[in-house]
């Protein structure tokens, strides 16, 4: 817990704070209101809209009797925090306002997702506002800088992590993960039991279980649902309540389900290019890379490795042994083993994936996206091209900024990739 506030930073409230927190909101119906425009949405779609533009969600939450946990990255396990009794709440954040609003207090170059997390504390954004305690993983420097910046007007909990993921990483992390636990246990006056945890790990499964389905759908028929549509959704895992979650993707795999036999599941391609997304978070509201590969009707992502997108809810927690401790531990496993998250020092678990993913999808080409001024995902960015070609698979890589007049540029870019790949 970081206690030492001998010398704070004024973090004051901008002057134009109102206008920048109402172009922020205008900016979740844009990206909400092209995504309503594309043919063919599916109407279980809806709920996951409705989420992020109504209030409601955050009225909630300001009336729940249990403290909200938020946290940045997907190392905390919702497991631990749900079977505390607690509510986990995903508070990342990528938009232009926010990050021109945090920009007042932060040099200019420091990554967008840090820029926009400090923009979102000034704006007193809902997701950041509703958190009694926020979890950060030290996942990058600016993350790092974060647990300070943003622990001063509440609790910040640093959650150190790894550099590798070897036997003794392995070891420091369930300790450091049986350290949050221990908090999370204080902080809700619940103790960790055995029953409330198989509930959890039960619950998240789920999640799990269903992303794969949607997912396998989306890649044996590329008109199922488009990559915008698959990562609002996602996202939406991140605010939502994880119950209300799974009955509406139910409800969404049932639709997609039906769409794809008959007419569909007898040409299951629809003559669009499939890509594979993968790099730095992209994270609602912004979506524009997401509009410009797909919105032409030329290409449709089919596929993502994203920590804001598939790689959030993909890795199942693997059970040794059912007890309280042995649930914790394995826990902590599934939110460090599989993850491809480019804070460890090796880079081939990603590499891997990301062909594995190639393959079982069938893309024609991949999109690596880079935050301006990410630099885990720079610094790895050369091998992961490497193995890409080695392998046959053209690779665009694109460096974005919220809030950059670029769009033409990209838009130009996109559609050569896409010509070089169509012929
Ligand atoms: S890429 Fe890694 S460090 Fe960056 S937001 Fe995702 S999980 Fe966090
Ligand atoms: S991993 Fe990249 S995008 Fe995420 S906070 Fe760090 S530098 Fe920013």
């Amino acid at each position: 817990v970081s206690q030492d506030h001998r010398h704070p930073l004024p973090l004051e409230r901008p002057p134009q704070a109102s206008a920048l927190a109402q172009s922020h909101r205008a900016a979740v119906s844009e990206t909400l209101d092209r995504l309503a425009r594309a043919p063919a949405r599916p109407r279980a779609m809806q709920p996951f809209d409705d989420l992020f533009r109504g209030d409601w969600r955050w009225e909630e939450l300001r009336g729940a009797p249990r403290p909200v946990v938020g946290s940045l990255c997907n190392f905390v396990p919702e497991e631990l925090v749900l079977a505390a009794g607690a509510i986990p709440l995903r508070v990342d954040l990528s938009q232009a306002a926010a990050a021109q609003a945090g920009g007042r207090v932060l040099p200019a170059d420091v990554c967008p997702v840090v820029k926009a997390m400090v923009g979102a504390h000034l704006l007193e954004l809902p997701a950041l506002a509703a958190c009694d305690l926020l979890v950060i993983p030290t996942a990058c420097d600016g993350k790092r800088k974060l647990v300070r910046l943003l622990g001063e007007e509440r609790e910040g909990w640093r959650l150190e992590l790894p550099a590798d993921k070897s036997v003794r990483s392995r070891s420091r992390w369930r300790d450091e993960v049986t350290r949050l636990a221990g908090r999370l246990e204080q902080l809700t006056g619940k103790r960790l039991a055995r029953r409330a945890l198989r509930e959890a790990v039960t619950l998240v499964g789920r999640r799990t279980e269903l992303v794969r389905r949607v997912n396998q759908l989306r890649q044996e028929h590329a008109s199922a649902l488009g990559g915008s549509d698959a990562l609002l959704w996602l996202q939406a895992s991140f605010i939502a309540d994880a119950r209300w979650w799974v009955a509406r993707t139910e409800a969404l795999l049932e639709e997609l389900n039906a769409r794809v036999t008959g007419e569909e599941q007898a040409r299951p391609e629809d003559g669009r290019l499939r890509l594979l997304l993968t790099g730095s978070p992209i994270l609602f509201p912004d979506l524009r890379l997401l509009h410009l590969i797909e919105e032409p009707g030329r290409a449709v992502v089919v596929a993502d490795d994203l920590c804001s997108g598939t790689e959030r809810l993909y890795h199942p927690t693997t059970v040794d042994e059912w007890t309280a401790p042995g649930l914790v531990r394995a826990a902590a496993d599934r939110t460090l083993l599989p993850c491809t998250c480019p804070c460890f020092v090796g880079v081939d678990d990603r590499i891997d994936r990301l062909l594995a993913l190639c393959r079982e999808a069938r893309v024609s080409g991949v999109i690596h996206h880079t935050l301006r001024l990410c630099q885990p995902y720079d610094l790895d960015q050369a091998r992961v091209s490497a193995a890409l070609k080695r392998a046959g698979i053209p690779v665009l890589h694109l460096y974005l900024e919220p809030g950059t007049e670029d769009t033409a540029m990209l838009q130009n870019r996109i559609e050569a990739f896409l010509e070089m790949l169509a012929q």
